[in-house]
C-alpha cells in the first residue's frame, strides 16, 4: 500500500479540487484530510458518518470551584496567565479562580502547587476526527476545534487511521489532502509518505512557495513532484518554475489549464473531472497518469 500527499505552500491552488479529482479517478484508494484548519474535501465528497471520535491533542488543567480556597496561588504560578478569578463562590470564599481553556498549556504547574489539591489534570478534547462513507471509498477527516492547536498531532492521527483502514481493506493507495504552508502541520502530513505532490501557481509567491516546500521535502529526504495549476495564466512564470524545478530535480509531472470548471464544479459539490469532459479533465486525468507511475 503506497501514501500520496497532495500540499501545495498556500491555500487557494486548487489543491482540494484536484485531490477531489483523483479520488473520483483513484480505482482502489481510500482518502485522507489532513487540511484539518480548512478542511474542505468534504464538501465534494460529501461523507457519509459512520464513526465519530473524540481527539485530544493533550491535557488541561480545570479547578473545582467547591474545594478552591481562593489563595491565588496558581495565578501568581502560572507563566501562560492562564487562571482568573471569575469563578462562583463556595462555602469558603466569595469568588474563586478558573483556567481559561484557550491559554492554559498544560505545563501542570498549578496543579502541583494547590495547596488543597482542588485542580485536575484533564484530556482536553480539542476537535474530533472521522471515518465517513463516500462515493468514491472511505475517508478519514476531522474537525478542530475553534483556537484549538495541535493540529499537527491531529493530522499525524488521520494519516495513521487512513492508513489501518487501507490496509483492513485491502486498498493499495491512499491519498491524502495535505495542509498547506511548512509548519508542524506540514510535516506531519508529509513524514514517512511514499510521494509529495506540490501544487503551485505561476506566480511569484508561488515560485517562493514551491521552494520553500522542496527544502522541507528535501530536508524529509522525500520524493517529490509538482504541478503547475492555471499555468495559461501566466506562461513565463511557469516555465521559470519549470526551469526551478529542473534545476532542484524535480519532476514537473503536470500543467493545469485556466478552467472556470474547477470553481463550478465546487459549487456543484462535485470533483472537476466529473463536471466536465473538457480539456482541464484531460490536463487532470495526465496528471494522475502520471502520479500513479511515479508510485508504481
Ligand atoms: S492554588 Fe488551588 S486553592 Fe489556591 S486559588 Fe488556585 S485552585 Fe484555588
Ligand atoms: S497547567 Fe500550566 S498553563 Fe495551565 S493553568 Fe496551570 S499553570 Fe497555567
Amino acid at each position: 500500500m503506497k501514501e500520496l500527499v497532495v500540499i501545495s505552500g498556500k491555500g487557494g491552488t486548487g489543491k482540494t479540487s484536484i485531490v477531489a479529482s483523483f479520488a473520483k479517478l483513484a480505482e482502489n484508494a481510500i482518502f485522507a484530510d489532513c487540511d484539518v484548519d480548512a478542511a474542505d474535501l468534504h464538501l465534494v465528497l460529501e461523507p457519509t458518518v459512520k464513526q465519530t471520535s473524540d481527539f485530544s491533542g493533550g491535557k488541561q488543567a480545570s479547578i473545582v470551584a467547591s474545594k478552591c480556597i481562593g489563595c491565588g496561588k496558581c495565578k501568581d504560578l502560572c507563566k501562560f496567565d492562564a487562571i482568573n478569578l471569575d469563578g462562583p463562590a463556595n462555602d469558603l470564599v466569595g469568588k474563586t479562580y478558573t483556567v481559561d481553556r484557550v491559554s492554559c498549556e498544560g505545563c501542570k504547574v498549578c496543579v502541583e502547587f494547590c495547596p488543597v489539591d482542588a485542580i485536575e489534570f484533564k484530556d482536553s478534547i480539542n476537535g474530533q476526527w472521522f471515518i465517513s462513507d463516500t462515493r468514491f471509498g472511505t475517508m478519514v477527516h476531522a474537525r478542530l476545534g475553534i483556537a484549538e492547536e495541535n493540529s499537527g498531532k491531529l493530522v499525524s492521527l488521520i494519516r495513521k487511521e487512513a492508513k489501518k483502514i487501507a490496509e483492513q481493506q485491502n486498498k493499495d493507495l491512499v491519498i491524502v489532502d495535505g495542509s498547506p504552508g511548512i509548519g508542524c502541520p506540514v510535516i506531519a502530513s508529509i513524514t514517512g509518505a511514499d510521494l509529495v505532490l506540490v501544487i503551485t501557481e505561476p506566480t511569484l509567491s508561488g515560485k517562493h512557495d514551491l521552494s520553500r516546500v522542496a527544502d522541507l521535502a528535501a530536508g524529509f529526504n522525500m520524493s517529490v513532484l509538482v504541478a503547475i495549476n492555471k499555468y495559461d495564466l501566466n506562461p513565463d512564470m511557469a516555465n521559470e518554475i519549470q526551469e526551478y524545478a529542473n534545476q532542484r530535480n524535480i519532476k514537473v509531472v503536470g500543467k493545469i489549464r485556466y478552467d472556470k470548471a474547477f470553481t463550478k464544479a465546487q459549487i456543484a459539490r462535485t470533483s472537476v473531472v466529473e463536471y466536465t469532459s473538457g480539456a482541464v479533465a484531460e490536463d487532470i486525468k495526465a496528471l494522475w497518469r502520471n502520479v500513479t507511475c511515479a508510485l508504481s
